[in-house]
């Protein structure tokens, strides 16, 4: 038999390390209205810091209303011809767009690690890849919107208010234009305050690939920007992602006014194991679940419910994996965990790690990373003997911290996972095809994953139930809340 054996004389190439790449900063930024970067009206700049060293990194430009009055005016007047322009057309621009975010992959990686505290192979690995992914999957449907809808004629709402939140700054933006553009409505997207700079870099994208003047507007800006944005009277449609708190003060503040809206929401979502499962893989799939991105995923797993059975393997082999995880400067390419976002948010998830300690739950933080001493850092966590009754077991922490409760039957695990006002995703563990059928069809969940977690594809609809919102984000359910149906 002949064995094959790698040809040693081969030279290999390797991508140049990631720090070989140079990512240029514009000390004072300006807003993207009508095609071009302009001062604020405003007048006033607030700062960006790098979360993992506390290091101003720009100055951001505060939209105030006469901003965001000009952002609206500008997709308004570029509305007509762009809403007109063939599917085809439209669809060009999306390919070119995808194609120059995968050209700038790199650039793009690094800035969103430096801006929101994200590990960077978690930005250049997911979060990029899945932004032009989107780009891409919706340019394909730009000119095939008529099999989209079968019998009915759509046509684009218009002007499009879109607000994201900063854990997956520049995948919230392309889950927001990329289906937008292709059904031929124009935008005014505002990042969130912390997360302003991979906004503003892809508005650079729009002008390289020639996107026409006011199709895609970006405004940076805080609460209040958001606030004139889905009040304006020339908008359409708003299109939310963020906590369930701001969702429903957009609900009431838009409510009567006859405007489409979609929010994405707050969520705390059950992962159930169950007896017969995989062990290793599972416990994997609640280390992605809770832990990646710092636990600032909407969708995070943050419920771990343990058939009883098996409570003390789990917490031994969770206890182990925990403690390899490195935690710590976000550039790394070996870093598992960066920097929490903000120090509000630092300030939150400790503020819950004492609770669940003060009501009596049992805290293990078996991981004891050095942390660098300037940054907002927080060491994953997990906590067992808790109640379903637990400040930490109901509320999103939106932090690495895990509550880990047990069941005996699949009706108990599904009562309790329901339990819950969120209803944005769940996990089912089994090696059981007919448990997993039975289990997830019973969850009050917008996603269910089943042997995996915490995985994203542009043709799959994100979405959720009860106070997780409502209206579906990517594949074809995507494309419904930016087109009105009429008959044919
Ligand atoms: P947030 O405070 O609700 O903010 C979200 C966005 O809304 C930000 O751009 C924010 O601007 C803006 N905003 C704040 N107040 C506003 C107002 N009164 N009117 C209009 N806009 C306003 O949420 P966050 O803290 O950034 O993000 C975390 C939350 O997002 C979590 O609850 C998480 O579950 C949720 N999330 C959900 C999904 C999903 O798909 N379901 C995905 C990701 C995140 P500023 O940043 O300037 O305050
Ligand atoms: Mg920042």
């Amino acid at each position: 038999m002949t064995i094959a054996t790698q040809d040693t004389s081969t030279e290999w190439d390797y991508s140049p390390a990631l720090d070989s790449t140079k990512v240029t900063i514009e000390q004072k930024n300006k807003l993207y209205i009508g095609g071009k970067f302009v001062s604020p009206r405003s007048r006033a700049w607030f700062a960006t810091t790098n979360p993992a060293t506390e290091k101003k990194l720009a100055d951001i430009a505060r939209a105030g209303k006469a901003d965001v009055n000009a952002a609206v005016f500008a997709a308004k007047t570029a509305l007509p011809k762009w809403s007109r322009l063939s599917g085809s057309e439209r669809a060009k621009y999306l390919y070119r767009i995808a194609r120059r975010i995968q050209e700038r992959a790199r650039e793009f990686a690094i800035l969103e690690t430096m801006d929101g505290g994200k590990p960077i192979k978690e930005s250049r690995d997911v979060d990029i890849p899945l932004v032009a992914q989107h780009f891409f999957y919706y340019a394909g449907w730009a000119d095939k919107l008529a099999y989209a809808f079968p019998g009915a004629s759509s046509s684009p709402v218009g002007v499009c208010a879109q607000i994201i939140p900063w854990n997956f700054p520049l995948l919230m933006a392309s889950w927001k234009l990329a289906p937008a553009l292709a059904c031929g409505n124009t935008c005014v997207l505002k990042p969130a305050e912390t997360t302003s700079l991979t906004a503003l870099r892809l508005a650079e994208v729009f002008q390289e690939v020639g996107l026409p003047d006011g199709v895609a507007n970006i405004i940076t800006g805080e609460g209040d920007t958001g606030r004139f944005l889905a009040e304006h009277k020339a908008v359409h449609k708003v299109a939310f992602t963020g906590s369930t708190e701001v969702g429903k003060l957009l609900m009431r503040q838009t409510a009567g006014t006859g405007k489409k809206r979609t929010l994405e929401l707050g969520g705390k979502s059950a992962n159930i194991i169950f007896a017969d499962a995989a062990i290793d893989q599972a416990v994997e799939g609640i280390i992605s679940g809770i832990y990646f991105n710092q636990g600032h995923v909407c969708c995070a797993g943050s419920r771990l419910f343990v058939e009883e059975s098996i409570l003390e393997e789990v917490i031994h082999k969770l206890t182990r994996r925990l403690g390899s995880l490195r935690v710590g400067d976000p550039l790394d390419k070996n870093t598992d965990l960066g920097a929490v976002n903000s120090k509000e948010q630092l300030k939150t998830i400790e503020r819950y790690i004492r609770c669940g300690v003060e009501e009596g739950a049992e805290l293990h933080q078996t991981n004891t990373s050095r942390l660098p001493k300037k940054g907002n850092w927080c060491n994953p966590c997990f906590f067992t003997d808790v109640q379903p009754s637990h400040t930490i077991a109901r509320e999103e922490i939106f932090g690495p911290v895990l509550s880990v409760m047990t069941f005996r039957t699949p009706e108990e695990a599904i009562a309790r996972a329901n339990n819950s006002p969120y209803g944005l995703a769940a996990g089912v563990w089994t090696n059981k095809g007919a448990k997993i059928f039975e289990v997830a069809k019973k969850l009050d969940a917008g996603i269910v994953w089943c042997n995996t977690y915490n995985k994203f594809d542009a043709a799959s609809p994100f979405g959720g139930f009860k106070e997780s919102g409502f209206g579906r984000e990517g594949g074809v359910h995507g494309l419904r809340p930016y087109v009105r149906l009429g008959g044919v």
